[in-house]
């Protein structure tokens, strides 16, 4: 019986948007299980909570694969110290453009020289979601833009009410 190959995505997914979920449908097709994994980062002001954002890639994961093939994790510190703790065989990241690229490569090359047994697997964003990242959904979202089509169902709600209530609490 072959060992099951788990794969881990990890980012701040502060909030998830369809850009992300395109990766992890696409990395699925490649992988048993999914491992979406929330860092836990105190050097940001995310504005979600890392439970949220949980809770959020969960619901908006649910109807893509079959039970268990896609989970939602919390983790902080070394990524690949995580990734073997979970006996992932490859760490998932998204290339949107050139910038992307060079700020992987050398995270590459240090998980490589920490782990070689796990391997990054880099998927180029799909053309039209190559635009599309966390903050600037965020931003649109909080200067009256349409965010239709960019975040998934679930996240859309979420986000206007917590911008309403960030402004609420800073005016
Ligand atoms: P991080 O802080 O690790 O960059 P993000 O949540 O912004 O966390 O992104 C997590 C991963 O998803 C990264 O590899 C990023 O390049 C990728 N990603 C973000 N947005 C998109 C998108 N629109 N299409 C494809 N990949 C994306």
């Amino acid at each position: 019986m072959p060992t099951s190959r788990i794969a881990i995505f990890p980012g701040s997914f502060d909030p998830l948007t369809n850009g992300h979920v395109d990766l992890i449908r696409r990395a699925t097709r490649l992988f048993d299980r999914v491992i979406v994994a929330v860092l836990m980062n105190p050097d940001k002001q995310p504005l979600f909570t890392a439970d949220e954002r949980v809770a959020m890639i969960l619901e908006s994961c649910a109807g893509i694969a079959a039970p268990g093939r896609i989970e939602a994790d919390l983790f902080e510190g070394l990524l690949v110290a995580y990734a073997a703790r979970q006996g992932a065989c490859a760490v998932i990241r998204g290339l949107r453009s050139g910038a992307d690229f060079d700020y992987e490569r050398p995270m590459v090359s240090m998980n490589a020289h920490l782990a070689p047994e796990i391997e990054t697997v880099c998927l180029l964003a799909a053309d039209r979601y190559a635009h599309l990242s966390s903050r600037l959904v965020k931003e649109v979202a909080a200067h009256g833009g349409s965010i239709e089509g960019l975040v998934p169902e679930t996240v859309g709600p979420r986000l206007l009410d917590r911008l309403k209530t960030e402004t609420r609490t800073r005016s």
